[in-house]
C-alpha cells in the first residue's frame, strides 16, 4: 500500500487522527523517558507519518519502544493523546506487516490478542505456543527458558476459558463493529 493509503488508514484507527493536530513543538520528545532508545522521538515520528514517509515511521522502533507512560500526553500543548497514536501505529503495522526487521514485539502483540480472544483470558502457555509459531527461530533459542518454567511449575498448560466465553466473544465482536463505524 502507498504512503497516502497508509496514512488514511491510520487516520481511521481509534486515536490515529490526533496526529493531524500536531504543531511540531517537540515537547513530547523532550519529555519522553524512552527517547534515547527510540529511532526517532515522537515529534519526528509524527512528522514522517504526516509528511509522506509513513513507511519510514512504521519501520522505526519508536512506537514499539513507547512505554505508555503518558508523560508526553499530559504535557502536549495541543492536548494530543500521543499514546493513542502509538497504539494506532502498532495496529497498522501489524495489519500491514510493516515493522522493523527483527522486531519481535508485533508477534507477541498478535499472540496476546489471539489468546485473549480465544479463551477470554490470558494463558501464558498458550501465549508462548502461539508466539513460538510466529517466531520459530527466536523461540528455539529461548526454548530452554520455557522448559525451565514448565519444570518449575510456573507454566499452567491447561487453560480454563471464561465461563461465559460466548458472551465475551459477542462483546469483542460488538467493539470491533463499533470501531469500524466510528
Ligand atoms: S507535544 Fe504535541 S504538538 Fe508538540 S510535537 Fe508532540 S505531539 Fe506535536
Ligand atoms: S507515552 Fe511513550 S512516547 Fe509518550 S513519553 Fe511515554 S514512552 Fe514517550
Amino acid at each position: 500500500m502507498e504512503s497516502k493509503g497508509l496514512l488514511q488508514e491510520l487516520l481511521q484507527l481509534p486515536g490515529g487522527n490526533q496526529i493531524l493536530k500536531c504543531i511540531q513543538c517537540g515537547t513530547c520528545s523532550g519529555s519522553c523517558p524512552m527517547v534515547d532508545v527510540m529511532d526517532y522521538g515522537p515529534r519526528r515520528l509524527f512528522a514522517l507519518a504526516k509528511g509522506g514517509s509513513i513507511k519510514d515511521a512504521l519501520n522505526s522502533n519508536t512506537y514499539w519502544v513507547c512505554a505508555s507512560c503518558y508523560f508526553c500526553t499530559v504535557r502536549c500543548p495541543r492536548g494530543i493523546k500521543i499514546t493513542d497514536i502509538m497504539y494506532a501505529l502498532k495496529r497498522l503495522a501489524v495489519k500491514e506487516r510493516l515493522f522493523p526487521k527483527g522486531e519481535k514485539t508485533p508477534y507477541l502483540y498478535e499472540a496476546f490478542k489471539e489468546t485473549v480472544e480465544s479463551y477470554g483470558r490470558l494463558s501464558e502457555a498458550k501465549l508462548m505456543r502461539k508466539f513460538a509459531f510466529k517466531d520459530p527461530v527466536g523461540s528455539v533459542k529461548k526454548g530452554g527458558l520455557g522448559l525451565k518454567l514448565l519444570l518449575k511449575g510456573r507454566l499452567e498448560l491447561k487453560v480454563e476459558p471464561l465461563r461465559d466465553l460466548e458472551s465475551f466473544k459477542r462483546v469483542v465482536e460488538k467493539a470491533k463493529e463499533l470501531e469500524r463505524v466510528s
